[in-house]
C-alpha cells in the first residue's frame, strides 16, 4: 500500500527521519457522474470523494504530514481550533501516534458526528463560548507560549499534505481538469490544490492547469465581499468562517488560475446536497455540497462546460452531520409488523 507520505514524498516536506505514519489517508475515489454531467452539460464531470479518508474528510491529508513532523520534532502534544473535521483528524492521528490532543471548538456549533470522533479518540475537547475565528486566535496565542504543536492550517505542513489531492486527480485523469470546484472556508484547501497543480506542472507531470472555482457560504463570504465577517452564519458548519486564515492564498489561486471565488446560499447548498445524494448516491456533508452548488450556479450564469473536464471536490462525509441529513430527507415510513401494510407502501 502506498499512502501519500510514500507516494508523493518528493513533493512533501519530509526527510529520512520523518516517521512514515498512516491510517489509510489519500488514494480517494474519483467517480464519474452518471446524471448531473448530462444535466449540467459538462464534457466530463467527476466527484473527488474526500469523505473516504479515514476520519471522513480531506483534513487527514494535511494532518498526517503535520503529525509526522511533530513526532520528528519530538513534540508530545498537539492542539487545534476546529469547526469539527480538523479536530476529528487531529484526534485520530494524535491517538495513532500517542500524542496528547487538545481541541478548541465553538460551543454548540459543531456537528455531533465530528465531536463524537474526537471524543472517542481520547482528545481533550474544550467547547468555548465564541466562534471559530476566536478559537483560532486563542490557540495561536497558546502555542506561542507553550510547547504544544499547532496543527491548524496555519501549520504549513497541513497545506503541503493537502496538495496531494491535486496530484491524485491529475494522475487519475492523465492531466489536470479544466475546472476544479470546491468549497472555501479557511481557504487552506483551495491554496493547497492550486499549489499542487502548479508544482505538478513544473515537474512535468501535467501540461495544463485548472481554473479554480471556490465557493464560500453566503453568510460567511469574507473573500467575496473583501471584508471580515464578524458573525459568520451558514448551515454548512465546516465553512462557517469569517476571517479565512489562507485568504491571500485563495485570492492568488483565483487570480493566477483565471478562476472565481463566489458564494452560494444555504438553500443552494442544501439543494445540491440532496441532489448529490439522490441522483449520484454520494452522501457528502453540507459544506461539501457548496462545490456542486457552485457548479450549478456557474452553469446557470452561463458558464459553458461542454467538452470540458470538471472535478467537484466532495470534501467530507455526510455521516458526520446526521441532524442536518434527517431534516433534509423524506421521513421514515412506519408500519405495523404486517405484510399487507408493507405491500401498500411497496406496490
Ligand atoms: C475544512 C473543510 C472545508 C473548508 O476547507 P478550507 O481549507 O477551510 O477552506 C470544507 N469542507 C469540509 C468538509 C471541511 O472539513
Amino acid at each position: 500500500m502506498t499512502r501519500i507520505l510514500e507516494r508523493y514524498r518528493d513533493f512533501l516536506p519530509i526527510t529520512a527521519a520523518t516517521p512514515a505514519i498512516t491510517i489509510g489517508e489519500g488514494d480517494t475515489p474519483l467517480v464519474r457522474s452518471r446524471k448531473l454531467e448530462k444535466e449540467l452539460c459538462c464534457g466530463e464531470l467527476y466527484f473527488k470523494l474526500e469523505g473516504c479518508n479515514p476520519t471522513g474528510s480531506f483534513k487527514d491529508r494535511g494532518m498526517v504530514v503535520a503529525v509526522a513532523r511533530a513526532m520528528e520534532a519530538g513534540s508530545e502534544a498537539i492542539i487545534c481550533a476546529s469547526t469539527g473535521n480538523t479536530s476529528a483528524s487531529a484526534a485520530a492521528y494524535g491517538a495513532h501516534c500517542g500524542l496528547k490532543v487538545f481541541i478548541l471548538v465553538p460551543r454548540g456549533n459543531i456537528a455531533l458526528g465530528k465531536l463524537a470522533q474526537a471524543l472517542v479518540c481520547g482528545a481533550r475537547v474544550i467547547g468555548m463560548d465564541g466562534n471559530f475565528d476566536q478559537c483560532l486566535q486563542m490557540v495561536r496565542t497558546l502555542t506561542q507560549r507553550h510547547p504544544i504543536t499547532l496543527v491548524n492550517s496555519l501549520n504549513p505542513h497541513r497545506i503541503e499534505g493537502q496538495k496531494t489531492a491535486a496530484f491524485e486527480i491529475a494522475d487519475a485523469l492523465g492531466q489536470a481538469p479544466d475546472y476544479l470546484f470546491l468549497p472555501v472556508g479557511n481557504a487552506g484547501n483551495i491554496t493547497a490544490y492550486w499549489r499542487g497543480f502548479v508544482q505538478y506542472r513544473e515537474a512535468g507531470r501535467t501540461g495544463n492547469l485548472p481554473r479554480m472555482m471556490g465557493f464560500e457560504a453566503e453568510g460567511a463570504a469574507a473573500i467575496v465581499h473583501n471584508k471580515v465577517i464578524e458573525k459568520p452564519e451558514t448551515i454548512a458548519t465546516a465553512i462557517r468562517i469569517g476571517n479565512p486564515a489562507s485568504w491571500q492564498g485563495a485570492v492568488a489561486a483565483r487570480d493566477e488560475s483565471g478562476g472565481i471565488i463566489d458564494c452560494v446560499s444555504d438553500d443552494e447548498i442544501l439543494k445540491a446536497y440532496r441532489m448529490l445524494a439522490a441522483k449520484e448516491g454520494i452522501f457528502g456533508e453540507p459544506a461539501s455540497a457548496a462545490s456542486l452548488a457552485g457548479l450549478i450556479k456557474s452553469v446557470r450564469n452561463g458558464l459553458s462546460l461542454t467538452n470540458r473536464k470538471v472535478v467537484c471536490v466532495i470534501t467530507g462525509n455526510g455521516l458526520k452531520d446526521t441532524d442536518t441529513a434527517l431534516k433534509q430527507a423524506p421521513s421514515l415510513i412506519e408500519v405495523p409488523a404486517d405484510l399487507a401494510a408493507i405491500e401498500q407502501v411497496v406496490l
